[in-house]
């Protein structure tokens, strides 16, 4: 069977060369781009997202159309950033890695110019730059363009936005006018429109998808919350996403430094990446994310361009850009080579009206997504876990000599108990922490309107609020201690020594339950439950924060006032360097600091223990869905 890129034009080598990286068959922005730039007689003008294959849509061509006996350099891609000049110039020389004599050179700011310019002195025929850098080595004449056949503009709306303008013009002006040059943009703002009608001659125009598209794999969702409440949000979000592999963007170093520290005090994985850093403090915290040795990337625009990790799962926007056509570069960060993803907005009310520019910008319309409630993480969690276990490896050799002894311990008990139990151990620990877990959904009486949203309470599984002369409260028991609800009924009438008439709904869950019980018999209840077991084990009653029947707060886990602290999970996983062991933190500083009631990873491990597990998945499933209004 004839190979697809042959079938395209090109040549063996480089087809062998691809083969070794995986690349079955041409990304469409390939199959349509090729052959156009195989001719090697057009200007060109590429309209496509990043991670669809662009650089070796470009790449592959070039390979055939330069003369590899010669040392001159006759291709010059300009890109916008250091990581995308170093990621292309990688991927070319893996393209060309079976081309005897072909010599590619990376030009960029912030390394050893000697090294480069000593690079280009040895001989180069494709030249991969940054502008500023670039324009430094045209300076000292260490460079010879009278030979240049191609220019490929990479991201030119980011270099424009960049304000790399002027360099491009003083750059182009060194390169033969019969060049060709070939442009690729996610977006075609008219600056970019006015470089190819004054750098080009009738370009071959391509676009991928509509103009101005975003990645078709890409699903958009906001979620509108209090602007106080946006940190909570996000780690509700996480928690929420066992297996996130997210970039999160905010609008300023400040602000990213800022919830990078905040998140990897309340044990997340998860480090910032900004201009402040040093560019070997750069490397590192790249690496780490590319290693899967971190979940949670916090990063500014400008530091995030050009990044190039794939089975990125999420792009939080926790603050959206200044410019919304940066809307586009941010979600591209996932979604990447024909995987899906989702780039999320936590937004407050004020900012609804950005969203609906972006879906102009992007050709899409955005979810509204409701935040999981702690009920839904708990159970998302859970589910995660058992999970987890089913699919365990287990090492028999070494389980083995304990077997007997765990058996033993477990002699007495069912298989259901067991099971029950295992499942409890960590689910317990999750409750504890949200079981006051507020609702941080902003909803149009928050800003003293009315009518944006319809009523709540669309999951019928959602513990209800009190209804009124009732007060609500939470108990310890529910059908995993086998209680029905009739069960639970006179459990609570016979030791709350209150008549049934006096109770209101009963909400029966798995480990715990709500049941509401009228004003005026809440206290004796509350009294007379002092002391009471079930199974040798302290049977705990409280009322839920709206359990006055007011029902202050809306949902959650019995709704109620923001207390406990600190949370997301902690699973010993290195943050920031550091070693975390203790259990969800509690440091929280936004949420307050209720200590030891954050959650752990269920397995145990740590995340990086886990390595790269799951990333690329796309979270779905019963829940996620539940959760589009
Ligand atoms: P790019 O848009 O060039 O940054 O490419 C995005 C990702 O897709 C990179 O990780 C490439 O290695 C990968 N990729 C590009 N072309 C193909 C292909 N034909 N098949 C599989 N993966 C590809």
């Amino acid at each position: 069977m004839i190979n697809p890129f042959s079938k395209l034009g090109i040549s063996d080598d480089v087809v062998n060369a691809v083969k070794d990286l995986g690349f079955e068959a041409p990304t469409p922005i390939q199959e349509q781009s090729i052959p156009v730039l195989l001719e090697g007689n057009n200007d060109f003008v590429g309209l496509a997202q990043t991670g669809t294959g662009k650089t070796a849509a470009f790449g592959l061509p070039l390979l055939e159309l330069i003369d590899f006996k010669s040392n001159k350099p006759q291709a010059l891609i300009l890109c916008p950033t250091r990581e995308l000049c170093l990621q292309i110039t990688s991927d070319i020389k893996n393209f060309s890695k079976n081309i005897s004599g072909a010599n590619v050179v990376a030009v960029y700011g912030g390394a050893n110019i000697m090294q480069q310019l000593r690079e280009i002195r040895i001989g180069v025929q494709i030249v991969v730059a940054t502008p500023g850098r670039m324009l430094d080595i045209i300076g000292r004449k260490a460079i010879d363009f009278t030979n240049v056949k191609y220019v490929v503009l990479d991201e030119a709306d980011e270099m424009l936005n960049m304000g790399f303008q002027e360099d491009i013009n003083d750059i182009l002006s060194t390169t033969p006018d019969d060049k060709k040059t070939w442009l690729f943009s996610a977006t075609m703002p008219p600056e970019v429109r006015r470089i190819a009608k004054n750098y080009m001659e009738s370009p071959v125009e391509l676009t991928m998808g509509t103009k101005n598209t975003g990645n078709v794999n890409i699903e958009h969702e906001y979620y509108t919350v209090r602007a106080r409440d946006k940190y909570a949000a996000l780690k509700r979000i996480v928690d929420f996403n066992p297996e996130i592999f997210a970039v999160v963007f905010c609008k300023t170093k400040l602000d990213t430094q800022d919830v990078a520290e905040h998140l990897i005090k309340d044990g997340y994985n998860a480090d910032a990446l900004h201009g402040d850093l040093s560019q070997q403090q750069r490397d590192k915290v790249m690496q780490r994310f590319r290693d899967r040795h971190m979940q949670l990337l916090i990063a500014t625009d400008v530091a995030a361009r050009g990044i190039d990790v794939n089975n990125v799962t999420h792009v939080i926007n926790y603050s959206l850009p200044d410019e919304i056509e940066s809307y586009t570069h941010r979600s591209g960060r996932t979604g990447r080579a024909g995987k899906t993803g989702i780039s999320i907005c936590i937004v407050n009310s004020k900012e609804i009206g950005k969203i609906r520019q972006i879906e102009r910008i992007i050709g899409k319309k955005f979810t509204k997504a409701d935040l999981p409630t702690g009920f839904d993480v708990c159970e998302k969690q859970l589910f995660a876990l058992v999970h987890k276990v089913h699919n365990v490896e287990v090492n028999e050799a070494q389980i083995e000599q304990y077997m007997p002894r765990i058996m033993d311990e477990f002699a007495e008990l069912s298989k259901d108990e067991v099971i029950k139990r295992f499942a409890s151990l960590e689910f317990n620990r999750f409750l504890e922490y949200y079981k006051n877990a507020p609702d941080l959904n902003s909803t149009a009486d928050d800003r003293g309107e009315r009518g944006e949203r319809g009523e709540r309470g669309e999951r019928g599984s959602r513990p209800s609020r009190g209804s009124d002369g009732y007060t609500r409260f939470f108990i310890n028991l529910g059908s995993v201690d086998d209680f029905t609800r009739g069960d639970l009924l006179s459990f609570v009438c016979n030791n709350g020594k209150i008549s049934g008439k006096a109770v209101g709904k009963i909400d029966l869950k798995g480990v715990y339950s709500f049941i509401e019980v009228m004003d005026d018999t809440a206290d004796s209840l509350l009294n007379n439950f002092k002391g009471v077991e079930f199974n040798n084990r302290g049977v705990r009653i409280e009322k839920t924060a709206d359990g006055d029947g007011g029902g202050r707060s809306r949902g959650g886990f019995g709704g109620g006032e923001r207390r406990s602290g600190g949370g997301g999970y902690s699973g010993g996983g290195r943050s920031g360097g550091g070693e975390r062991k203790s259990y969800g933190g509690g440091s929280g500083r936004r949420e307050g600091g209720n200590s030891g009631g954050g959650f752990r990873d269920f397995s145990g491990r740590s995340r990086e223990d886990r390595g790269g597990s799951g990333a690329g998945r796309r979270e779905s499933g019963g829940s996620d869905r539940r959760r589009r209004s």
